[in-house]
């Protein structure tokens, strides 16, 4: 079979011959394995679900350590055969859905938590971000943040794929300095390389959705272990919850997550049922020592707090933790019974103007129900909606998205999976460079980097 240089979607792939070079992996070509390993959360989005429809890949490969890593990317640059990674696949934007078939590797055998220091983990890239934050605790320590998917999501798909999340109010994005310090990548080339990307470089593969090496390795900060309350406090009027918001941040309150939910949303949550009044609510989790400035600032601009605990209280009452009442649990909580809705990713120019939030909710009225998650992010306190969106179409979702940028907001499209269209609307040369060094056929989650297809491959995405 000849083989051209760069891999075009739809080359031929010589599967007999793949398979013999695959001798001694762990392979799956079952239905229910590639139909698996199809699945992410992109189902929130009623358009990603439709044009994801049938994607799947034609073999899944879980290899057990570096090695078989390394084997399994000499086998798919040497043959051509496009390759997807998958972690826990909980993106919501398709990012480990395959679209051009080819081999998933699945990357959670590879779970190995390798050192634990002061303030920093060494783990394999597959390791859940559970399993890790229980080991850290063992040495005193947590992760410094981690997606409300904690439970499921793996340490190389959250930097791959995720952006912030639980904790970020106190220690930034993952882009911040100081929170991964090293990314350890296998390339596609052929033969395969192994690259340490040190400090500002992890950059290059950070949010690049697998498109430009493995990562195997990832070293990633830890911070003092804290007993942090959950909390939940509510008041009349949302625009009250905002304001508390940006004083507890202004004012440097010790706390792990900030995150407003309005009346219309807080009934979703079956969890909560009976224990939240017709009022809007702040979840936050917040460190012990600081819950009296905390709870004293709620009553002043008043709030008051019905639920606390630690999370193993909270629990053990038969209640969610907050960090499951927040961030992209919102939209997965309001879907288990409205199928009719879906989200919108809404970031705000700082700081956070509660009156243009206020403006918002008249002008978009039943259309859309509130919620926003603080954050820091270069050391700022930022505010980003993740509003849901009761879904008639296409047109209607660039409406509001026109609308919202019409206000100075930004939105980070939860509708599609090319990479540059969901958040960063413009090319990262950065990434893209290397790309062209760690991915040099272009083999990895092909179809998903618009600029590749475009000057590379001169196609439209
Ligand atoms: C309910 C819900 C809540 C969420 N909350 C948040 C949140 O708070 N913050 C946030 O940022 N995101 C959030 N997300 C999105 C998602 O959960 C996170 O991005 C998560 O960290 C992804 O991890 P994963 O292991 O599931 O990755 P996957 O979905 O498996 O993969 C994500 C991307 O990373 C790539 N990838 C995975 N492993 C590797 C590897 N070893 N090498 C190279 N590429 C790799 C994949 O190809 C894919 O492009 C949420 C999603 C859901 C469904």
């Amino acid at each position: 079979m000849t083989q051209r240089f760069l891999y075009h979607p739809g080359d031929p792939v010589d599967w007999p011959r793949v398979r013999q070079a695959l001798a001694g992996l762990q392979l799956d070509d079952s239905d229910a394995a590639c139909e698996r390993a199809a699945a992410d959360y992109h189902w929130y989005s009623p358009i990603l679900a439709e044009q994801l429809q049938g994607r799947r890949p034609d073999l899944v490969v879980r290899p057990r350590d570096e090695a078989e890593v390394l084997q399994l990317a000499a086998v798919c640059a040497h043959h051509r055969v496009p390759l997807t990674v998958r972690g826990g696949g909980t993106g919501n934007y398709g990012q480990c859905v395959p679209l051009h078939g080819g081999i998933v590797m699945d990357a959670t055998a590879l779970n190995r938590v390798q050192r634990i220091e002061p303030g920093w983990a060494t783990v394999e890239t597959g390791v859940l971000l559970h399993a890790l934050n229980q080991a850290a605790r063992r040495s005193g320590q947590q992760l410094r943040m981690w997606p409300s998917t904690e439970r499921i999501a793996t340490v190389g798909g959250f930097i791959a794929g995720g952006h912030s999340g639980i904790g970020s109010i106190r220690h930034g994005i993952l882009a911040d300095p100081g929170n991964v310090r090293r990314l350890r990548i296998v390339t596609l080339q052929d033969p395969p390389q192994q690259i340490d990307l040190l400090d500002e470089h992890i950059q290059k593969a950070h949010h690049a959705y697998g498109s430009n090496g493995i990562i195997t390795e990832v070293e990633i900060a830890l911070t003092g272990l804290v007993e942090w309350q959950h909390t939940i406090t509510l008041f009349d009027r949302y625009d009250a919850v905002l304001r508390f918001g940006l004083e507890v941040g202004r004012r440097g309150i010790d706390v792990f997550q900030l995150s407003a939910v309005e009346r219309r949303i807080t009934p979703y949550y079956a969890g909560l049922r009976n224990r939240l009044e017709d009022a809007d609510a702040m979840f936050a989790q917040v460190a012990p020592d600081a819950l009296p400035a905390y709870e004293a600032l709620a009553l002043q601009r008043g709030g008051r707090l019905v639920v606390r605990g630690s999370e193993a209280e909270l629990l053990a009452q038969g209640l969610p933790p907050v960090s499951e009442c927040a961030y992209n649990h919102t939209t997965l909580e309001a879907l288990k019974s409205d199928r009719g809705v879906t989200y919108l990713q809404v970031a705000y120019p700082g700081p956070l103007d509660a009156d243009l939030v206020a403006a918002q909710m008249r002008r978009f009225g039943d259309e859309l129900y509130f919620h926003h998650e603080f954050s820091r992010a270069g050391g700022e306190l930022v505010a980003f909606a993740l509003p849901l969106v009761h879904y008639f179409d296409a047109a209607q979702l660039r409406e509001l998205i026109a609308s919202f940028e019409a206000d100075g907001c930004r939105i980070f499209d939860p509708h599609t999976f090319v990479l540059e269209d969901g958040g960063m609307k413009q090319v990262d040369e950065a990434q893209l460079a290397f790309k062209q060094r760690a991915d040099p056929h272009g083999l990895m989650n092909p179809g998903k980097v618009r600029a590749w297809d475009e000057r590379v491959l001169g196609r439209a995405a």
